[in-house]
C-alpha cells in the first residue's frame, strides 16, 4: 500500500483525505463482501484507522455483516457522517439510506452520484477506506477511476475456471485504471467437512494462486469455504472479530494489505 500510496499522490496531487483501497470481483457471489467485512475488522483489531463504503450500491449487504443494519448516518452541511459499527469500523452503505429489502433500480448516473456521497463523506481521522465495489466494470467503477481512485486494489475468486477469467477482467479494469493491485485472494477452496474432517474442494483449489502467478499479480491467500464463516457473517459476527481458527486466514491477508 505505501508503494501504491505513493503512486496516488503522485498522479492525484488534489486528492486528501483517507486512501482507498478497493475489493473488486468479476462476479456476484465470491465472497467479496464477506472478505472486505472482515479485513476492515482484522485491520481494526490491528490498531489501524480504518473505514469501509460499501459502494455495491444494488446489493449492499455491509450492513449486515457489520451488524448496523438499522442505523442511519447523520448529514453534516451536505456530507454524511458514517455510522459506527460495533468493531470499530465506520461505514456508509447505500443500505444505510434505503429501505432494507427495497430493491434499488437506479440508472448509472444515480448510482454514481450516491456512491461519491459515500466516499466524499466526514471519515474523521480514518486512514484507510476499504471499498467493497459491485461485481463487474460499471457506472460506479468508472467514477471510481475518474474521481476517487484507490491507491491499491484486492481481487477476490473463487478457484473455478469461469470465476477466474471474470477476475481477471476486473484486474485488467484497475490496470487500465492505473490501480496498483495489492493482490488476489482464493475464496472457498477447501472444505472441511465438519462430521469426518475430509477436506474437499468444490470449487477446486489453487486456481487463483496459479492465475495470478501467470497474471504477475501476488497471491494474498486462501480463505477456506467454511459453514462457520457463513453463519457468524449472516448472523453479523465477522469471524475476524472472534478468536476461532476462521478469522486467521482474514487477519494474515489483512497484514498483508496493511503493508
Ligand atoms: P459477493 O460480495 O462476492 O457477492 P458475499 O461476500 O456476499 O459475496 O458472499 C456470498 C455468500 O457466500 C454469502 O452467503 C457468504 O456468507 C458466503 N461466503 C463467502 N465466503 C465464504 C466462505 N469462505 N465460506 C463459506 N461461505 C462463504
Amino acid at each position: 500500500v505505501r508503494v501504491a500510496l505513493m503512486a496516488d499522490k503522485a498522479e492525484q496531487p488534489a486528492r486528501t483525505g483517507p486512501v482507498i483501497v478497493a475489493v473488486g470481483s468479476g462476479k456476484g457471489g465470491v465472497g467479496k463482501s464477506t472478505l472486505t467485512a472482515n479485513l476492515a475488522v482484522a485491520l481494526a483489531r490491528a490498531g489501524r484507522k480504518v473505514g469501509l463504503v460499501d459502494a455495491d450500491v444494488y446489493g449492499p449487504s455491509q450492513p449486515t455483516l457489520l451488524d448496523t443494519e438499522g442505523q442511519r448516518p447523520r448529514a453534516e452541511g451536505d456530507k454524511l457522517v458514517p455510522v459506527m459499527s460495533r468493531f470499530g469500523v465506520p461505514m456508509l452503505s447505500m443500505g444505510h439510506l434505503v429501505e432494507p429489502g427495497k430493491a434499488l433500480a437506479w440508472r448509472g448516473p444515480m448510482a454514481s452520484g450516491a456512491f461519491g456521497q459515500l466516499v466524499d463523506a466526514i471519515w474523521g481521522d480514518v486512514e484507510v477506506i476499504l471499498l467493497d465495489l459491485p461485481p463487474g466494470t460499471g457506472d460506479v467503477q468508472i467514477t471510481m477511476l475518474q474521481k476517487h481512485k484507490p491507491a491499491g486494489a484486492v481481487i477476490v475468486s473463487t478457484p473455478q475456471d469461469l470465476a477466474l477469467i471474470d477476475a481477471q477482467r476486473a484486474a485488467q479494469l484497475f490496470e487500465q485504471g492505473k490501480v496498483p493491485i495489492i493482490g488476489l485472494v482464493e475464496n472457498m477452496a477447501g472444505y472441511v467437512c465438519p462430521h469426518c474432517g475430509e477436506t474437499s474442494d468444490p470449487f477446486g483449489r489453487g486456481g487463483a494462486q496459479a492465475a495470478a502467478e501467470q497474471a504477475g499479480i501476488p497471491f494474498l491467500g486462501r480463505i477456506p469455504l467454511s459453514l462457520s464463516v457463513r453463519q457468524a457473517s449472516d448472523a453479523g459476527t465477522p469471524p475476524a472479530a472472534g478468536e476461532g481458527e476462521d478469522a486467521a486466514p482474514f487477519s494474515a491477508i489483512a497484514a498483508r494489505v496493511g503493508e
